[in-house]
């Protein structure tokens, strides 16, 4: 059965209502002429032409910004409360947990699973390993990797290694790869923090935060300790899983070549992200960069308007929506490429790590959704999961503590579920998938 009733039509031309003139501050613009160098996926297209990208939106849902999110509401509904089992496009069988006596012997994918955490939330972060354990990896006992910009303490090391059989490795992060670069104008940060906290923009004067946004954005994946690794798999304090996955989810990536996985999407704060968009389209449109564009990216969920287009707007033209990062299961191979290098080296250069509050979140996603194949993004819709105050929750067998098809804690925050879009925009075949 097809899941996508809305906007399986092939590409026509925008309704003239739609179209922008390239003038202006935006930066969306329609050009008539076909040429080389565009890049299409479903209608939704960004071109090179000399200097600038544009993009268009032909198939742009109908109806008024409440109709496009009822029908965005059902969509997701009715997927996530149909019975799914495990992933369809790989031969689960061949990647199953060995048995208990045969697990010390297990040969691994390449992967670690990876947190940043600070000295005293060793109880919170202790937590979710034992949920962490008891779903996923006291079946395969892959190693963890704990990250702090301080040293952690024996207090911590010790009661952590009381969650886990696996081993677990602490690392301390260098100072370069940590604190604010000193090309960062102090007094430009300083104004810029209080405008977005008049704004109510959580963490804006928390430099802390943006400090480990820009980690986990750009720095990360370069510590010593991570070189050996290829996966890795992010987890957080204060998370719950509520599905029991029994194959092996870095073997299931290796397997299909995918680079990325995640669990919910969602809008971001525009506020966080005003010239993120604007920002790459600079660098994209610098020498050759447009090179790196992948011709089967994810644009149109990246750029689309439709459900919140005051976000849109805010956000210069980036629909802010993104994977929720607390859970991802990322190929290093991609953040350490040249493109994502280059672009993440052009982000840095602004600055607005700090003079805005770029998120970790929307730096990967956007960068997957421009220099990966959408369909190498998987969405581990089969992975019932929770950080406040969003869930994935999936009808399986064994789904407990978790209401299938919900998104929210409260209703009131259903209109910042973007999944809708993704299972739009970016799943070919979701019945071929899942
Ligand atoms: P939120 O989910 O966006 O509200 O952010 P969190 O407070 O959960 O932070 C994201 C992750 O980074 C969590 O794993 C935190 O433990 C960690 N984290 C945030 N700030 C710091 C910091 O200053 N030092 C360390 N070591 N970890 C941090
Ligand atoms: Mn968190």
């Amino acid at each position: 059965k097809n899941l996508k009733p809305i906007s399986d039509s092939t590409p026509q031309p925008p309704p003239q209502s739609l179209l922008e003139s390239e003038s202006g501050t935006g930066t969306k613009g329609i050009t008539e002429e076909e040429e080389e160098d565009t890049y299409e996926t479903k209608g939704y297209q960004i071109k090179r032409q000399d200097v600038k990208f544009k993009y268009i939106n032909p198939n742009g849902k109908k109806g008024t910004k409440q109709e496009v999110q009822a029908q965005h509401d059902e969509l997701y509904n009715k997927v996530l409360t149909k019975e799914i089992h495990e992933p369809k496009d790989f031969n689960i069988e061949s990647i199953r947990p060995p048995s208990p006596d045969m697990l010390s012997k297990y040969k691994h994918a390449n992967a670690t699973i990876v947190a940043l955490v600070r000295n005293h939330e060793f109880g919170a972060i202790g937590r979710t390993i034992r949920k962490f354990e008891k779903s996923f990896n006291e079946k395969f006992n892959y190693p963890y990797t704990l990250i702090n910009d301080v040293p952690f303490s024996d207090k911590f090391k010790d009661r952590i290694q009381a969650f886990t059989k696996s081993p677990v490795e602490f690392v301390t992060i260098p100072e370069e790869l940590w604190s604010k670069p000193d090309s960062i104008d102090v007094e430009k940060q300083t104004t810029e923090m209080n405008i977005m906290a008049e704004h109510n923009v959580a963490y804006a004067k928390m430099e802390s935060y943006h400090n480990m946004c820009r980690f986990y954005s750009g720095n990360m994946f370069n510590l010593p300790e991570l070189q050996k690794y290829k996966y890795y798999w992010r987890i957080e304090p204060h998370v719950e899983f509520y599905t029991s996955i029994n194959y092996d989810i870095f073997k299931y990536l290796e397997g299909t070549k995918k680079v990325y996985g995640f669990t919910i999407s969602l809008y971001d704060i525009s506020e966080t992200v005003k010239t993120l968009w604007t920002e790459t389209l600079k660098f994209l449109n610098t020498g050759d960069n447009y090179k790196y564009i992948n011709k089967n990216g994810a644009f149109q969920w990246l750029l689309s308007d439709t459900q919140l287009p005051e976000n849109n707007q805010i956000a210069g033209g980036y629909s802010t929506c993104h994977f929720w990062s607390n859970f991802e299961i990322v190929d290093m191979d991609f953040l350490r490429s040249e493109a994502y290098t280059a672009w993440f080296n052009h982000l840095d250069s602004t600055g607005k790590f700090y003079y805005e509050r770029w998120g970790d979140a929307p730096v990967h996603s956007m960068g997957l959704a421009l220099f990966a194949d959408k369909s190498k993004v998987h969405w581990f819709r089969d992975v019932g999961y929770f950080h406040d105050p969003y869930y994935n929750c999936p009808k399986t067998s064994h789904t407990r503590g978790c209401e299938p098809g919900q998104f929210s804690k409260w209703d009131h925050l259903n209109d910042q579920n973007c999944m809708a879009s993704w299972i739009d925009y970016s799943i070919d075949d979701l019945d071929a998938i899942y």
